[in-house]
């Protein structure tokens, strides 16, 4: 449905595009992927014609997009950038009804779509349509917009690091919501994001990128296994090591060192042992919001997201503790 024919980008002597091919299948969750400097952002953007090729051409069903009228081209595909801007004087409800009422929906056809969009990432309807985005967390405002880049059923959806200012529960939230999006919807999806992690986790296909240039366009079961060259093979290890290296070796012991409220213990909570490992303990916050650690039938303390928010913050930015 979407197709690049030999693209290239050119600014002065520099090339960024260097003679790019490749399609993108209708309903498929595609990823861009690479280091910073490698293209994408470029490649994204001539998608919707905020910069046009030097060489070569893109067609959108089979349609050259320099045939579009530019207007129409725009309102069929919605964009997501790293920092969602949300207009701060419109309310959730107006800010997600937009587009479609740029396209003229009828009023309550627009709310209907906006209350079946809200209650699909559960921000109930109710409180939440009447709310200014100062109102929201960053979390909330980045689902906002994702929903209204979504609103008026574009057939193209492009996001350039859509989660990368998030805190990695937001983060690994988000990846889940827009994968449960994609299944509902079914639009084409071209994300842009320099995780390998999240390229891996998101993408029907990745295509991989480095210095202008493809280097392999695959499922992420191929790229994992069958690494076109070194650098696919380096890129991945990378980027795994990145957060995984991190975290790994780190347990509930050390999480619990930082809480504020290690002695506040809640009778439904769910119990885990010091030792338990970080990652999992990821995981079972996002379901519980809050765990006990337990270690002889003794309560250590408990934890909660903002606790465990605010030592991986700590953490990943390498900062101390004091900071
Ligand atoms: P990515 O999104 O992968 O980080 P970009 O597509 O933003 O990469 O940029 C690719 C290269 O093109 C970078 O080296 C960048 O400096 C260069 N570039 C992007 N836009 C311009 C521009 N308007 N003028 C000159 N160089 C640019
Ligand atoms: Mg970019």
């Amino acid at each position: 449905m979407l197709e690049f024919k030999n693209v290239s980008k050119r600014y002065q002597q520099q090339t960024v595009l260097d003679n790019i091919s490749l399609t993108v299948e209708e309903g498929e969750f595609f990823v861009l992927v690479g280091p910073s400097g490698s293209g994408k952002t470029t490649t994204l953007k001539m998608i919707n014609r905020l910069i046009d090729p030097s060489e070569g051409h893109i067609y959108l069903h089979q349609k050259k997009l320099s045939d579009y009228n530019i207007r129409e081209l725009r309102q069929s595909i919605g964009y997501v950038l790293q920092q969602i801007a949300l207009f701060p004087n419109l309310t959730v409800q107006e800010n997600i009804e937009l587009i479609p009422e740029l396209k003229k929906w009828p009023r309550l056809k627009r709310e209907e779509r906006a209350r079946e969009l809200l209650a699909l990432v559960n921000l109930e309807p109710d409180t939440y349509l009447k709310r200014k985005p100062a109102e929201l967390s960053g979390g909330e405002q980045q689902r906002v917009g994702i929903l209204r880049a979504i609103a008026a059923k574009p057939d193209v959806i492009l996001m350039d690091e859509p989660f990368s200012a998030l805190d990695p529960i937001a983060r690994q939230q988000l990846q889940s919501l827009i994968k449960e999006i994609h299944q509902e919807i079914k639009s084409t999806i071209v994300f842009v994001t320099h995780d390998m992690k999240e390229a891996i986790a998101l993408g029907d296909r990745i295509c991989l990128m480095r210095n202008g240039k493809i280097v392999q366009i695959d499922t992420p079961e191929m790229i994992q296994q069958h690494p076109e060259n070194d650098f696919v093979a380096e890129f991945f290890k990378q980027e795994q090591s990145q957060v995984e290296g991190e975290l790994s070796g780190l347990t509930v012991a050390d999480v619990l060192a930082f809480s504020q409220n290690p002695l506040v213990h809640q009778e439904e909570t769910v119990s885990v042992s010091p030792d338990t490992a970080l990652v999992d303990l990821i995981e079972l916050i996002q379901a519980h919001r809050v765990v006990s650690v337990v270690e002889h039938r003794q309560v250590l303390g408990t934890i909660s997201n903002d606790d465990l928010l605010h030592f991986l913050q700590l953490r990943l930015k390498g900062g101390d503790a004091d900071e």
